[in-house]
């Protein structure tokens, strides 16, 4: 079969055959049907090899929908046919995190060398691929699979990310939303349906900030050297309750520390090497900063219900597996709008 691969360090993306897989004991095949490409991935094709903890080649893709093709030896919860979204972020399953669902902080899967489908194990971006246990797969009925893929990443970050401060965004607060890209334009969808937010959006791209708007943003502003005096002034002096960083890299997580309100949280998802500094006077005081990862299986579930609600309008730029290589060169120049996904 076809399967994108990331094939040694330095390396493009590659087109290559491999054997297809077969599903051992408790797994699951699935024909993928759509799977979305992020950002992450090309720092992942950025790291040195010491930065890499799992074998190349690795096929890529971590966002990944798909019709369930076989059932291992003792899998069972989903039938052969079922459409399904797959929950990115595996753990071991039982410790105390994994327990409630957070697979996201299993307490034992870097250990044990566990990783999520195409950050470690062979991911989506290929005709089949093997789900390791069927907790980790999640039933979408007749949602696109084009549309429903972003959504396992794309949208599960940035709704677990805002779940972490809907107390703080009451009638009169703003949330700001820095990068208006595939996590940031669902970010901006999230907000307004799950909080009375004023939502204002940054981004260095002029057709970014038309997507931001096109999806509810309040205003969209260009991500430069004015941004946190502009936040400040349509708060009126208070500084933003919540700044959700999906960019993270130095220019944007200044604007977030300039930008924020007193007993404000700065959540810094982006991986773009930004930080900041934390102690007494170089924050407004009491903001909270965090740096969150994923998100838990049941808000996947929630996400999904945003979409069977019809409330998400996911933007994707649609690309066959052949395409793949060229999805990735597109993305890395900045030039999806939204969210890419290859459709075998
Ligand atoms: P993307 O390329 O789709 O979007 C990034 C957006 O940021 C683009 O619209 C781009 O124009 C904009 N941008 C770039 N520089 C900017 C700046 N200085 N100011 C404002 N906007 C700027 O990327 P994505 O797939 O949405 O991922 C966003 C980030 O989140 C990446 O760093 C990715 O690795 C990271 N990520 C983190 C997690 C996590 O769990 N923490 C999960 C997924 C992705
Ligand atoms: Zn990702
Ligand atoms: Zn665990």
């Amino acid at each position: 079969m076809k399967a994108l691969q990331y094939p040694h360090i330095g390396a493009a993306p590659v087109l290559t055959d491999v054997p297809e897989p077969q599903p051992g004991p408790g797994e699951v095949l699935l024909k993928v049907t759509a799977a979305g490409a992020c950002h992450s991935d090309i720092a992942l094709m950025s790291m040195t090899a010491d930065q890499i903890v799992f074998p190349l080649p690795l096929t890529l893709g971590h966002e990944g929908v798909g019709t369930v093709a076989a059932l291992g030896e003792g899998a069972t919860g989903v039938q052969v046919g079922d459409s399904v979204a797959v929950y990115g972020p595996w753990g071991c399953g039982v410790c105390r995190n994994c327990a409630q669902g957070k697979e996201n902080y299993c307490l034992r899967a870097t250990r044990e060398g566990i990783f999520p489908p195409g950050l470690g194990m062979p991911g989506a971006m290929a005709e089949y691929m093997i789900v390791d246990d069927t907790r980790h797969l999640v039933p979408i009925g007749n949602l696109d699979p084009v549309t429903t893929a972003p959504l396992t990443d794309a949208g599960l970050t940035p709704y677990h990310a805002i779940k972490l401060s809907v107390p703080k965004l009451v009638a009169g607060s703003t949330a700001v939303v820095i990068g208006s890209g595939g996590l940031g334009h669902v970010a901006i969808q999230l907000l307004r349906a799950m909080t009375a937010a004023h939502v204002v959006a940054l981004d260095v791209s002029e057709e970014k900030l038309e997507l931001a708007r096109s999806v509810g943003a309040h205003e969209a502003l260009p991500s430069d050297a004015k941004a946190a005096d502009r936040i400040r002034d349509l708060t009126r002096g208070e500084g933003a309750a919540v700044v959700l960083d999906f960019v993270g890299a130095p220019p944007t997580t200044a604007i977030a520390g300039k930008s924020v309100s007193v007993e404000g949280d700065i959540t810094i998802v982006g991986i773009g090497g930004g930080s900041l500094p934390v102690g007494f006077g170089t924050l407004p005081y009491e903001t909270t900063v965090c740096s969150p990862y994923w998100g838990s299986r049941v808000e996947l579930e929630e996400v999904l219900q945003f979409a069977h609600q019809g409330v998400l309008d996911i933007h994707v730029q649609r690309f066959s597996l052949d395409e793949a290589p060229r999805a990735y060169e597109l993305l890395h120049d900045g030039r999806i709008n939204g969210r890419a996904v290859i459709a075998p």
